[in-house]
């Protein structure tokens, strides 16, 4: 007989900053994160491994994968959630049966989407259908906090429909398309509406504030990095990088006093 551990009590019980010496990491402090290598992808370099206690949450670079400590504990020990939980949990543990946390809080509103305002093709209104805490948003390690920030969400429909549709802004923030990334695997993982160019904009630039700048693959490993405290993420929009696409970053780097990339 298995009982069940209470995983949300645990997190709040046991901090990331708890499991690092739990699960024998040495690991450096600086500017209020953890970072160290990763014992168990042995990529990334000696600052893979990020722990950062403000948002309870670990990014490995070497796997670019994060989350909370149960995952932390799972990534490191290469184990799942229960075995990682249980280990968190101590010997015995606190093992009670457990509720049900799943909140469906159904975000779905009716309202008709306005994609472009009318007599101005520049300007876009976000919209208002997606749904941050769809079951696919979650398969995809998203939180509804991240995608609310992000201003993503799953698209019922739409041209996005059965995607998760992330918002692309320019450079100083304004809103210029949607990209829809599969939530299964499918071919190709990101679609476009027809008049964008990917290959015109370095997805999540509005948001970079510092001179350290790294890069990843794409908008949802952004999301997910975001997520899980990295700060300063960037992606391409496109799985062929065009020389116009490395000149909008080199122009992004010097722009924000980036002297090196750190590469994902
Ligand atoms: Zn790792």
């Amino acid at each position: 007989m298995s009982s069940f551990i209470d995983f949300v009590a645990l997190k709040e019980r046991v901090s990331v900053e708890a499991a690092i010496s739990l699960l024998g990491l040495n690991l450096k402090q600086r500017n209020g994160q953890w970072r160290g290598p990763c014992p168990v992808c042995k990529s990334g370099g000696d600052r893979a491994l990020v722990i950062t206690p403000a948002k309870n949450a670990f990014y490995c670079f070497g796997s670019r994968t994060g989350g909370d400590v149960i995952a932390f504990a799972a990534h490191i020990r290469e184990c799942d959630a229960k075995q990682a939980a249980a280990f968190l949990a101590g010997d015995g543990g606190e093992e009670k049966q457990d509720a049900d946390k799943t909140s469906e809080s159904g975000n779905t509103s009716n309202t008709v989407p306005e994609e472009r305002n009318k007599g101005d093709t520049r300007s876009l209104q976000p919209l208002t259908y997606l749904q941050p805490d769809h079951e696919c948003v979650r398969a995809l390690g998203l939180y509804r906090e991240t995608c609310e920030f992000f201003g993503a969400g799953y698209a019922p429909k739409g041209i996005m429909r059965g995607r998760l549709a992330i918002p692309i802004h320019d450079n100083q923030g304004t809103l210029v398309a949607y990209c829809g990334r599969t939530t299964n695997d499918e071919n190709p993982g990101l679609i476009f509406p027809k008049d964008f160019d990917p290959a015109t904009l370095v997805y999540n630039a509005h948001n970079v504030t510092e001179a350290e700048l790294v890069l990843l693959r794409d908008p949802l490993e952004v999301m997910l990095a975001t997520q899980n405290g990295i700060d300063n993420v960037v992606s391409f929009l496109t799985d062929t990088i065009r020389s116009k696409q490395l000149h909008l970053l080199a122009k992004l780097m010097d722009e924000c006093g980036c002297e090196s990339l750190q590469l994902a």
